[in-house]
């Protein structure tokens, strides 16, 4: 072998990897191995020595590097070319009906088709190939930045590295562990005194979030795919079309089935309620999408989700088991909620061991005591939750539950507001109260600020190095690198992320912020109205609840939180560490005054109605025909002459997502 030419090496590698990729697509997709592991692992030993004998020959995709190694300091962040949306829920037919109505409503006349797909209870991935290669894979993140785990996808056996296909796509997919495959590594972790997983979902995550590729490779990850977001070279027209393609590129589709009505939908969700118990992994649900893209387009999405789709959720599972404890824990905004401590059981994919109670009301209204036999329910990723106590199951041993009268982790005096249902700890700073704020600050809605977790938290305030979230951003290197499990190069780390979260989105500040009843869509409604934290400060009650979306209870928590010198102060200090308080780039709403835009191809965020309105607020113009007057045209998917014409007169072309930029003001326009 030694002596073989590099022309004849090529030859060899080319033939190897052709047959390993043959056998893992029967293996790994097809669940059909049609050779031993043995010989199986002859052929990748064989690979793998020729190319360390001529590395020059490596190339990214070959199945050699499915087996990992480089160990990561850090994920990158990836943008996402298309936001990840969210779906709709649907809990019962009578939503699904519901949804199928609004469909009707707007694709008057047409008849239309539904296909129905496995949802599945993982973590949704993106993955780019560049002419037929494996290029990038990325997890979901905000919905629009996500993390190149690129590294750990490619220990994924079921997912092609290459395909014949030359082509340059987008595709997304759920990266999830086979019930099997977890109660393998669970075994295995009990017997080594670790940790076990909670369900195979939390599983998974904590396999594709490993810095070492090689402990990915380990834990035997799947994935199945379900959408394509584009293509270089074909233009599909059904959903179906996409999976036939993909199916027959070599990828592991996810299940489906078309349904002509919404009361086929409905039967097909019913059967899986108890179907579901046979497959080797978790759903949590069913997706169903429109089949015809066109239709799709014309939907288009809310800022959350996709008109054209909906999750059906199965419905909670229950069971019963004890209560041996009721324990108090400390919120962000001081609230003392109850936590009922219970003897585990399985429910829905995951062990179950504490029930949220809400409130003191809800134990009474339950008559919840220590020592019941409760009903239980969990549905998804839902809390679990008490549905009754089993009273016929009572002893006589049990106990009531009795609020206690000072903050258990401060020992301040506590108190119930007569009209509220929560009791709060009224001392503000009650370190359970910063940590949780804290934690907020730095939560992936929010700044998302990578590397602060509960543990760093707690030590930044247990030694006096942070009071609030405002003295993150005057933290040292120096400072962090003396803590325990700190070395130089996470201390550093860490002081990065949180410079780079010193420009997020103005909503995402406002969310940040912590003010009682807002969460991410009111700081978005807020960050829309105001262009500024000053303006915000100034403002009235009266003068909020006139925004339709914004009701009294936030309208007067915000103006409270503006009202406490406490966050004056915050504030103060947030603007001297250089946070962004404001709105980006200080442009006029009509930022677009003036110019022409043109649209060709067919966009995937907005319909073409959306885009003219768009425009038109901003002040510009939508205009149909490309001339040497236009200033921009947007050029979506398969676009059409008008791209020529731009070309040839010189205008300047822009994608959706650089068209979305300047919508946000993230880009700048110039006038010719
Ligand atoms: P949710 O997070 O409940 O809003 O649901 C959206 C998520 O469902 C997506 O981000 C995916 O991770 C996941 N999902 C699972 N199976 C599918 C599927 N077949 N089609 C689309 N999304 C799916
Ligand atoms: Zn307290």
């Amino acid at each position: 072998m030694k002596n073989l030419e590099q022309e004849q090496a090529e030859q060899k590698i080319k033939s190897l990897r052709e047959k390993i990729r043959e056998h893992e697509y029967n293996y790994f997709v097809l669940d059909d191995p049609r050779i031993s592991d043995a010989e199986f692992d002859q052929l990748m030993q064989q690979l793998i020595k020729l190319e360390s004998e001529f590395p020059s020959l490596v190339t990214s995709d070959s199945p050699t590097q499915r087996v990992g190694g480089e160990v990561l300091d850090e994920f990158e962040k990836v943008e996402h070319s298309t936001t990840m949306l969210s779906l709709d829920n649907a809990f019962n037919p009578a939503d699904l009906r519901e949804f199928d109505q609004r469909i009707q409503k707007n694709l008057t006349g047409q008849t239309y088709q539904y296909v129905v797909e496995h949802k599945i209870d993982g973590l949704s991935a993106v993955m780019r190939y560049d002419q037929g290669s494996f290029q990038l894979g990325a997890t979901r993140g905000n919905g629009e930045i996500g993390e190149d785990i690129s590294k750990n996808m490619k220990t994924i056996r079921s997912l092609p590295l290459k395909i014949s296909d030359q082509a340059s796509f987008e595709l997304r997919g759920e990266i999830y562990l086979s019930k099997s495959e977890f109660a393998r590594i669970n075994k295995a972790r009990l017997a080594n005194d670790e940790a076990t997983f909670a369900n195979p979902r939390n599983a998974a995550a904590g396999s594709i979030r490993q810095l070492d590729s090689k402990i990915a490779a380990n834990r035997n990850l799947s994935i199945l795919v379900y959408d394509l977001i584009s293509h270089s070279e074909k233009e599909f027209k059904t959903h179906l079309e996409v999976f036939a393609y993909l199916k027959n590129q070599g990828f592991k589709v996810n299940w489906h089935q078309s349904a002509e009505n919404i009361e086929q939908v409905i039967k097909i969700c019913q059967q899986w309620h108890e179907k579901r118990e046979e497959l080797d992994f978790e759903i949590d649900g069913l997706v169903i999408k429109l089949n015809n893209l066109a239709d799709r387009q014309k939907l288009g999405a809310t800022a959350r989700s996709p008109r054209w789709a909906i999750a059906y959720k199965f419905p909670a599972q229950q069971k019963t088991t004890k209560i041996k404890d009721i324990e108090i824990s400390v919120g962000r905004t001081g609230a003392l909620t109850p936590t009922a401590v219970l003897e585990p059981v399985e429910l829905a994919g995951s062990t179950v061991s504490r029930a949220t109670l809400h409130n003191e009301d809800e134990i009474e209204r339950k008559d919840i005591r220590i020592g019941d036999t409760a009903l239980v329910q969990k549905a998804g990723d839902v809390i679990p939750e008490v549905v009754k106590i089993i009273k016929a199951e009572r002893t006589g041993k049990e106990h009531q539950f009795i609020m206690p009268e000072h903050c258990p982790v401060c020992g301040s005096k506590v108190i119930r507001p007569e009209d509220e249902a929560v009791t709060r700890c009224t001392n503000i700073s009650c370190p359970a109260q910063r940590k949780e704020g804290i934690l907020h600050f730095v939560s992936r809605n929010a700044m998302n600020i990578d590397g602060i977790g509960p543990a760093l938290v707690e030590q930044l305030l247990s030694n006096n190095l942070i009071e609030d979230y405002a003295d993150l951003y005057f933290l040292k290197v120096s400072h962090l690198a003396d803590l325990e499990r700190m070395g130089q190069k996470s201390s550093q780390n860490v002081i990065t992320a949180i410079k780079d979260s010193k420009d997020r989105e103005f909503f995402r500040v406002l969310y940040a912020l912590g003010i009682r009843h807002v969460g991410i869509g009111a700081a978005r409604i807020l960050a829309d109205n105001f262009t500024s934290i000053a303006e915000l400060e100034s403002t009235s009650v009266e003068k909020l609840v006139e925004i339709a979306e914004i009701g009294p209870v936030i309208a007067e928590s915000i103006v409270g939180f503006f009202q406490e010198r406490h966050n004056q102060d915050l504030i103060c200090r947030l603007k001297q560490a250089g946070i962004k308080l404001a709105r980006k780039a200080e442009q006029s709403d009509k930022f677009l005054a003036g110019y022409k835009f043109v649209f060709t191809g067919s966009l995937e965020n907005f319909t073409r109605s959306e885009v003219k309105d768009l425009v038109e607020k901003a002040g510009g113009r939508a205009v149909s025909s490309v001339s040497s007057q236009t200033d921009f045209l947007v050029s979506g998917k398969n676009p059409g002459s008008k791209y020529k014409q731009a070309t040839e007169l010189g205008v300047e072309i822009l994608t959706e997502a650089e068209f979305e930029k300047l919508l946000a003001k993230e880009k700048t326009v110039t006038k010719k």
